[in-house]
């Protein structure tokens, strides 16, 4: 963007910044400079267009560079206006939690689907991050009585700030520890579940926003990206009563391995595995099985 002291208007800077973006391979350029603008002038999006000629003032062009700044350092939009739209909500988000994506879109939907027939069904979003399922589920269904628990207790802090904006914290419970050990004797009727699931060594290969900005700690699957399905598929029937449902978000690549170990462990029936908007296989459900044969 050129810096010479000049006046503003809206459609200029724009256009400006479009281009400063495009040349430098920020992708959809026109969309993330209007994103960035409608944030820093407190406008929806749709609305930029029908003030073209608006005069930006110096502070609101100031403010404006800066957001520019950030992202040219490949600071994803969502961080730079700290908010990042899912589903019905919209959620604060920093770097100490993942930028929710459209593929969780489809767990959440998986989820509800199941819960249709439960009057009071007791949900867990296992690594709930920002709270995007947990949020979503009781803002969805107001039957829902939620669990959401975190390794991280930053997160969790912005967990339930969002769950105070979307008017759901009164149906929510924070627990805050490493998987299932903050759970206690609690039993679900659901639990959903969206945990790293990158191969330790591809992130390195990740897009700049994902690789430098997101908490690598919501990404790392270790070795095989496997890590947290192995001990969720291990421990989970412990916390889900008979014929609960447990819902996991996987990676490109990784239904089969799971499937198995679900199967591998016999508490599970009605296995399906349930494919993103990209027909990419992204969610894995299953049935607790009413009778365990032990031994
Ligand atoms: N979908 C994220 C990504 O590919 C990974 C999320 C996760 O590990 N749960 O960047």
């Amino acid at each position: 963007m050129s810096s010479a002291p000049r006046s503003w208007k809206l459609l200029d800077i724009l256009e400006e910044t479009s281009r400063f973006f495009a040349d430098r391979h920020i992708p959809d350029a026109r969309l993330q400079a209007e994103l960035l603008l409608a944030a820093v002038l407190d406008l929806k999006r749709l609305d930029l267009y029908l003030q073209f000629d608006r005069p930006l003032d110096a502070g609101e062009v100031d403010r404006y560079r800066d957001c520019v700044r950030q992202r040219l350092r490949r600071v994803p939009v969502q961080y730079i206006v700290g908010t990042a739209a899912f589903r019905h909500l919209e959620l604060s988000v920093t770097p100490a939690v993942l930028i929710p994506r459209p593929e969780t879109e489809v767990l959440v939907d998986v989820a509800l689907e199941r819960l249709a027939d439960r009057s009071a069904p007791r949900c867990l979003d296992l690594c709930c991050g920002s709270g995007a399922i947990a949020l979503s589920l009781a803002f969805e269904n107001e039957r829902a009585l939620v669990a959401a628990s975190d390794i991280s207790q930053e997160a969790l802090q912005i967990a339930r700030q969002n769950a105070e904006r979307s008017g759901v914290s009164q149906r929510i419970e924070w627990l805050c520890g490493d998987l299932f050990a903050p759970l206690g004797d609690r039993l679900f009727d659901l639990i959903a579940c969206n945990p790293p699931y990158v191969r330790h060594g591809d992130i390195a290969t990740l897009e700049p926003e994902v690789r430098q900005h997101e908490p690598h700690l919501a990404l790392d699957g270790g070795g095989d990206g496997l890590d947290f399905y192995r001990r969720i598929c291990s421990d989970a029937g412990r916390f889900l009563a008979p014929a609960a449902h447990i819902i996991m978000e996987i990676g490109h690549g990784q239904a089969d391995d799971v499937v198995s170990m679900l199967d591998g462990t016999a508490q599970y029936e009605a296995v399906d595995v349930i494919a993103d908007l990209n027909d990419i296989p992204r969610v894995i459900a299953a049935q607790r099985r009413v009778e365990i044969a032990h031994g």
